[in-house]
């Protein structure tokens, strides 16, 4: 074998350019290293991990599974989130965030403080791999080595935690955003440290709004302002994205107003559905039936469940109170989703409210006959819903805010597309 073949075996081997190895062998050869021995010095020089015992093999992000037990990952860090945890009955502060490389971006939680900063490029020597929700995550604890490099990786993600509301999703952690705070409220909670207080309300930038919890209470959150946030996460509250704010986030007055937009999202029900959950969004569809558990119903006084003759679930034998709702589906082509209407829209759909629903169905002798109204009056029109939606195994229910009639004219519809289309 020539030098050359050398080379080339030793750099398909290694996953390293060839020039560059056979330079370096040609200049162990010059220096009388036997061939072998020059080739054992340059797998350990580009890190072939069979040769070196316990250090696990660099890999691309990528090519990370959750069968590796540990991997050496050189990455850049493109977000860093700080959070307290209970961890076997201590707390703990935790670093969280996202690595990238050319190849791929991986979510890790570090459990010691290595001083990680957006930006960094660093080589994690010896990082767990585990699977979180079907996809591999990395543990970076005392057994990790951090090495930085001041030559930043090249890769092709946005450095830093900046998202507008409408792009995040529950598990988004060290996420920096820009909102107006339009509802706030204190509220006093049973924390694990006893009483606590705490802020809770909705956010909105321009792309939509969002709940938030504050567990540490900020001065600058009051309704109206504008504030930059850093370094908060996201959790799934009541089937939707929830901002959490907490004692390691930074709240900043900004020196412009930020405007909230005061539309819901609108979207096809198939994205809204697959995107797991929208605390504000317009859905348009047909209404293709009302379904049962719609009308006069009847709800536990004590935890509001609807029953059935008088039986809750958790309460046993109660004094059911009569309450109006609506559950409907409502199709636009590309999916369904189950549209609830609380008592104030049903009363609005159904024509009168709860006494005259009572009486309606006393005369008819059939509490049946208000869902029937209810299904007469909107099965088969377009609607235009917005509300929270939340989906489940069960299905996708949307609270509605609103429900009204689309007054659309399809064949207007399709004017004004084709005018706006044409030139
Ligand atoms: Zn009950």
């Amino acid at each position: 074998m020539t030098l050359d073949e050398h080379a080339e075996e030793l750099a398909s081997d290694l996953g390293v350019d060839k020039e560059e190895v056979k330079e370096d062998l040609a200049n162990l050869v010059n220096y009388s290293v036997p061939m072998d021995e020059a080739k054992q010095s340059l797998r350990r020089k580009y890190g072939d991990g069979s040769e070196g015992g316990t250090t696990p093999s660099s890999k691309d992000i990528a090519e990370i599974s959750a069968s590796d037990s540990n991997v050496t990952v050189t990455a850049r860090v493109l977000t860093v989130g700080q959070r307290s945890i209970q961890y076997q009955g201590d707390e703990q502060v935790i670093f969280e965030g996202e690595l990238a490389d050319e190849t791929g971006t991986i979510s890790y939680t570090a459990w010691e403080d290595f001083g990680l900063a957006a930006g960094d490029t660093i080589t994690a020597g010896n990082a767990g791999v585990r699977e979180w929700d079907g996809r591999p995550e990395l543990n970076l604890g005392e057994s990790t080595s951090i090495e930085r490099s001041d030559d930043p990786l090249d890769v092709p993600y946005e450095i830093g935690g900046d998202a507008e509301l409408a792009t995040l999703a529950p598990g988004d952690r060290g996420i920096n955003v820009e909102v107006q705070v339009l509802e706030v409220e204190e509220k006093t909670i049973d924390g694990r440290n006893g009483e606590t207080d705490i802020l809770s309300g909705v956010f909105g930038d321009e792309s939509t709004r969002l709940p938030f919890t504050d567990w540490d209470p900020h001065a600058e959150i009051e309704v109206g302002a504008s504030i930059r946030i850093e370094d908060v996460f996201v959790r799934e509250f009541r089937g939707a994205p929830s901002i959490n704010v907490s004692e390691f986030s930074t709240v900043t007055p900004l020196d412009r107003t930020v405007s909230a937009t005061e539309n819901a999202q609108r979207m096809p029900i198939r994205e809204a559905v697959d995107s797991g959950g929208l605390f504000d969004v317009e859905l348009t569809g047909n209404i293709i039936e009302v379904r049962d558990g719609s009308g006069l119903i009847e709800r536990c006084p004590e935890c509001g469940r609807v029953v059935q003759n008088g039986q809750c679930r958790s309460h046993g034998t109660v004094d059911a109170v009569d309450d109006l709702r609506t559950k409907a589906i409502l199709d636009d082509g590309s999916g369904t989703a189950t549209v609830v209407l609380d008592d104030e829209l049903t009363a609005d759909v159904y024509g009168g409210d709860l006494a005259d629903a009572t009486e309606h169905a006393r005369d008819a002798m059939d509490k049946e006959v208000v869902a029937e109204r209810i299904a007469d009056r909107i099965v088969g029109l377009e609607y235009v819903v917005r509300g929270s939606l939340s989906v489940d195994e069960y299905g996708a229910n949307l609270d509605a805010t609103s429900f009204e009639a689309s007054d659309d004219d399809p064949a207007e519809r399709a004017r004004t597309l084709l005018a706006e289309v044409e030139p």
